[in-house]
């Protein structure tokens, strides 16, 4: 599956989510989490060769602005944009806070409103990006390539779950029914509904039924 599917992009949403509300978030471990969808992201301070194998082969690109990032002995050029900072992650949590509401949403119709709001505040018209060559081609609702982490985050996952909803005709995810969890999962199943993030939530539910039972 292509890191730019639609599929893969609320993938990527959902997990930004839990690491940014559901789990201690640093810049680190939002940037390990990006790096893991396929954006090339790095740490503020953290060394560039751990970026992933791509790194090594970003060339400051004309027009990007670039910035020399100084890690022990190593000096790395690495495109101002793909530095996460604690206040991209301040900003992030607040996006994550916007998309969680949208998974959450009692229906179709209370989720395309939300969608509705957040891509009219952040979506700009749809244009094809490169990266300068360093990517296959794919869409972005963004202003422009060099946009706040928050914003692109906001406009691209947005996006995605519209796109996602649109084609399921129900909300593309929900919360983890498990009063302890609550964490944010996609659901694209034509089934019934999901109902928890995962089979450790699914699994103590059922034996906790099961107990009050007995
Ligand atoms: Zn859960």
């Amino acid at each position: 599956m292509s890191v730019h599917s639609t599929r893969a992009m609320a993938e990527r949403a959902v997990d930004l989510c839990v690491a940014l509300l559901y789990e201690e978030p640093s810049a680190e471990s939002v940037a390990r989490v990006l790096r893991a969808h396929g954006e090339r992201a790095v740490a503020e301070g953290e060394p560039a060769e751990d970026a992933g194998d791509s790194r090594a082969e970003v060339m400051p690109v004309e027009g990007v602005r670039a910035e020399g990032v100084r890690a022990e002995g190593v000096r790395a050029e690495v495109a101002r944009a793909e530095v996460v900072r604690a206040d991209d992650v301040a900003a992030m949590r607040e996006a994550a806070g916007r998309l969680v509401e949208v998974l959450a949403a009692p229906g179709t119709d209370a989720a395309a409103g939300l969608l509705n709001r957040i891509l009219a505040e952040t979506a700009r018209p749809p244009r094809l990006t490169s990266h300068g060559g360093a990517s296959p081609w794919h869409v972005h609702v963004d202003a422009h390539d060099d946009v706040p982490w928050a914003e692109w985050f906001l406009a691209s996952s947005a996006m995605a779950l519209a796109v996602l909803l649109a084609d399921h005709q129900r909300v593309p995810g929900g919360l983890c029914a498990s009063a302890g969890c609550r964490r944010p999962y996609l659901d694209l199943g034509g089934g019934s509904p999901r109902r928890f993030c995962g089979t450790r939530c699914a699994t103590r539910e059922r034996v906790a039924a099961h107990r009050a039972r007995a």
